[in-house]
């Protein structure tokens, strides 16, 4: 169902399309987009659209600052609240080019790309399917978001309907209409806390999707009065919002996780990359868990992963591989959130998996439903905190190669910055347990 240029142009006279969003996403997968009116659709489809590159965070400096957007045909979709009254507005998802027509490597988009065309030269594909969870909250008169919660419900609760159930029930319409297909829509295990799961996808496809389901769950949440937040810590007591990816890779439209010989029933190809997702989950942390709050989301008791063990059936470590077999055998990581650039959230564990592969790394033992028994070799710790994945993200060679030098170099820079910022603060835990006490 691949759309082409003209197929767009088609669809935007006929569906009376009024204007167009061009999206894209900062360095660090910030939804960023530009409208023109449909009369210019020839325009953007011509890569002719340009914008100030130095405005956008991680980018470039003024000095270059002349870009193009160069919109994916494939991506048209109506966005199902503009369609009622003047302003029906379709969105493009686009790659960013430089003047001279080469693409910009500071876009996240072109980075995941590149990684997906090495994996091509292999004959592989590699597919994925994101778990994307989200807390709603109250907003008070003024709109603002507030920390209280809508409801108290926990895991697949059937509350009463609330305002939370409505919205929840309208993000899936929404995201129906834009092509999705809803697998699952249920409360999570914290109070306000929901999950949406939608089908697995080429990886390309499903990164976009990330960018629409977040926007999508922020525009309607909006209209039912709520703020929904992807912030993966809000409340301490209670559970965070992850964003796991279930991976396979596929040849000749084949899972090749799959193998009916082992005993596990899984590929030599699935061992290895699980062996490099493991090897290098201390590089890659600070892409798949790019905050400050990111990193309290790992403590021990909800769900979330403390140590860089694989399993088949605890959740507690890294990685778990879920019963299914067949096309559905995939591996799922369970330490992303939703704060991740999920473009080069994809690009660097897509990396890690594929050197496990070309590399034949053999993971330790896995570990068994306890989620006790770890073979032979030490355990590693996954990060404990932003500064800690910092500083493996800055050695790593193979993060360094997999996102470009560019994008690398203005990720490190910035997110040092906000470690710095935080640290300066000084924290209300501080006030209250050090002002009277010293
Ligand atoms: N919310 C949990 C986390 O933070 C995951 C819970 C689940 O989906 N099983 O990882
Ligand atoms: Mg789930
Ligand atoms: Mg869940
Ligand atoms: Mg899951």
């Amino acid at each position: 169902d691949s759309l082409s240029s003209d197929d767009v142009k088609q669809l935007v006279r006929e569906e009376g399309v009024n204007f167009i969003r061009l999206q894209f996403v900062d360095v660090f997968g910030k939804l960023k987009s530009v409208s023109i009116p449909a009369y210019q659709l020839d325009q953007a489809l011509d890569n002719k659209i340009m914008f100030d590159g130095s405005s956008i965070k991680g980018f470039v400096r003024v000095e270059e600052s002349d870009m193009y957007l160069a919109p994916d045909p494939s991506t048209y979709s109506v966005l199902p609240w503009t369609k009622e009254g003047k302003g029906k507005t379709a969105r493009l998802i686009c790659d960013v080019y430089n003047t001279d027509g080469t693409p910009f490597e500071g876009c996240p988009r072109n980075v995941l790309k590149n990684v997906l065309k090495k994996l091509k030269n292999y004959g592989y594909e590699y597919h994925v399917g994101p778990e994307v969870e989200f807390f709603l909250f109250e907003t008070d008169e003024d709109g603002k978001p507030t920390t209280d919660i809508h409801d108290k419900a926990g895991y697949f609760d059937h509350a009463p309907t609330d305002l939370g159930e409505d919205a929840r029930r309208d993000i899936c319409l929404a995201l129906d209409e834009m092509g999705f297909e809803i697998e699952t829509s249920h409360h999570e295990a914290a109070p306000g806390q929901h999950e949406i799961d939608f089908r697995y996808g080429e990886a390309l496809t499903s990164a976009d999707r990330v960018s629409t389901f977040k926007l999508v769950v922020k525009t309607i949440a909006k209209q039912h009065g709520l703020h929904a937040t992807f912030m993966p810590k809000p409340l301490k007591n209670a559970h965070g919002s992850c964003l796991h990816l279930n991976q396979s890779l596929y040849k000749d439209g084949k899972n090749i996780f799959e193998c009916k010989d082992d005993p596990m029933g899984l590929s030599e190809d699935a061992y290895y990359f699980v062996g490099g997702l493991i090897k290098y989950a201390r590089e890659y942390a600070a892409v798949t868990n790019a905050t400050v709050n990111s990193y309290k989301r790992f403590v021990p008791g909800y769900e979330a992963p403390t140590e860089v063990t694989w399993a088949t059936g605890s959740r507690s470590p890294l990685i778990r591989i879920p019963a299914n077999r067949g096309p559905a055998t995939r591996i799922e990581l369970r330490n992303p959130d939703p704060t991740a650039n999920h473009y080069l959230a994809l690009a660097a564990v897509l990396s890690a998996g594929f050197e496990g592969i070309k590399n034949k790394i053999t993971p330790s033992d896995c570990c068994n439903e306890n989620g006790d028994n770890y073979g032979d070799e030490e355990v590693k710790k996954f990060p404990s905190s932003l500064k800690e994945a910092l500083d493996e993200f800055e050695s790593s060679k193979l993060m360094k190669d997999s996102l470009g030098k560019h994008i690398f170099d203005m990720y490190l820079e910035a997110k040092r910055k906000e470690w710095r910022l935080y640290s300066e603060e000084i924290h209300d835990w501080e006030l209250k347990h050090y002002l009277k006490a010293y």
